[in-house]
């Protein structure tokens, strides 16, 4: 079957729940054990302390531990990205930053890809660097024997055990070629033995037009606030891997407690039904309003994966590792803050608002707004100009939300 037929139904069997065709919520923090001995085989297995034999799964304990909702909804995660196994947070960010803390220890370093979400980037360089983790950066042009050569140089290619990547990159769309991510890797475990980590943050794109643990990354996270909920009500989070990669966060999260409560993990496995067909209409207004902004006079550049504008590399990248360019835009308008301002005002039908990826279409000002804190020198490296705009674009009619731009830009 394809992945949205096993959306329906994946991980539950109606006959556990009085025949109830959707999964009740289990709002219950704890569960009752047959026996003592049950108790006490629960508790070895969920303290590592003994493996499962081979028909044994592990029972339910206690809602940090493990839940019937969270256990449906990480099922039906796996069939997402192919994967083994999967883990769903509470936020996006507490996906990412226990998956790190999982992974990385003082002394370590990272490597990641710039630019990253916000949250993200304060993670590493006001947390991870103040308990002596090593956080070294490239950007979507940088080649492989540059990345090779700052790690060298800076002596940090020894303590590398994660390579961190975020591809397409917001807000600019550049993406970052995981088969140089892989490369890098390998290179780096034939010199020394490095057990080196790859986690996309695959959120921009999402698991219908990219699946990185093809391309050879081990984990794939997402703030399953955006598309993966896509109805601007949930804030959520999910990684994706082999079991092994993912039993090691899962055991984190036991102990930080950020894994996902029943009620959102619910929420979110509604959700998850209509993700393909969300993600489908999204994808074709994309098209529409991104070939409407190329054609409109008032604009300078478009941003969106696939577009000849974008470049050769950024094009054989594309080619090679996306199956669709998704429902994020990047656009310049012509002029500066004040412009981009007027068309943002102006806007009627989309909302000014950050986050994306829901059912309804959204637009902010990166230089100002989610991206406000990086440096100056580095957005106009990377094309965060002053008169870019972030369009996040929903299920409504492509008609309208074209008007409704048309008319915000003739205000310029
Ligand atoms: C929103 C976002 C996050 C953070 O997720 P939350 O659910 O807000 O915690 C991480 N990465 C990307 C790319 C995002 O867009």
């Amino acid at each position: 079957m394809k992945k949205e037929s096993y959306m329906m139904s994946h991980g539950y069997n109606p006959e556990w729940s009085e025949g109830s065709v959707k999964p009740p919520i289990f709002q219950t923090s704890t569960f009752v054990f047959k026996n003592a001995a049950e108790g006490k085989r629960f508790f070895e297995v969920a303290y590592g302390k003994s493996t499962l034999n081979k028909d044994e799964q592990l029972g339910l304990i206690y809602s940090r531990i493990n839940n019937p909702n969270m256990e449906i909804l990480e099922e039906r995660l796996s069939i997402l990205e192919d994967s083994e196994d999967a883990a769903a947070f509470e936020s996006g960010m507490s996906a990412i930053s226990t998956t790190m803390l999982a992974y990385v220890k003082p002394g370590d370093t990272i490597l990641f890809s710039n630019p990253t979400y916000g949250g993200t980037h304060s993670f590493a360089h006001n947390f991870l660097s103040n308990i002596g983790v090593n956080i070294i950066s490239f950007h979507s042009d940088s080649t492989f024997d540059e990345i090779i050569k700052k790690l060298e140089n800076g002596n940090l290619d020894k303590s590398l055990k994660m390579i961190y990547v975020e591809t397409p990159a917001n807000p600019t769309n550049a993406l970052i070629d995981l088969d140089l991510v892989k490369k890098i890797k390998e290179r780096f475990f034939k010199k020394y033995g490095n057990e080196i980590v790859t986690v996309v943050d695959n959120t921009y794109l999402g698991p219908i037009w990219q699946n990185p643990l093809k391309f050879g990354a081990d984990v794939v996270c997402y703030s399953a606030t955006k598309f993966l909920n896509g109805h601007s009500d949930v804030i959520a989070g999910a990684i994706m891997g082999s079991k092994e990669k993912v039993s090691k966060v899962k055991n984190l999260r036991t102990f930080l407690g950020s894994m996902i409560a029943p009620y959102t993990a619910w929420l979110l496995t509604r959700s998850l039904e209509t993700l393909h067909v969300r993600m489908q209409y999204q994808l074709e207004n994309t098209v529409r309003i991104v070939d409407f902004l190329s054609k409109n006079g008032k604009i300078k550049k478009v941003f969106y994966p696939g577009l000849k504008s974008m470049g050769k590399r950024q094009l054989k990248i594309y080619n090679n590792q996306c199956v669709a360019g998704g429902a994020m835009i990047g656009f310049e308008v012509k002029g500066n803050e004040n412009s981009a301002f007027k068309v943002l005002n102006s806007l009627k039908l989309i909302k000014l608002a950050v986050s994306l990826g829901s059912n309804e279409s959204l637009a902010q000002h990166p230089h100002s707004m989610t991206h406000c804190d990086v440096p100056d020198d580095v957005k106009k490296k990377i094309g965060i100009s002053d008169g870019l705009i972030r369009l996040s674009v929903g299920i409504e009619n492509s008609d309208d939300i074209i008007n409704d731009l048309s008319q915000a830009l003739s205000k310029i």
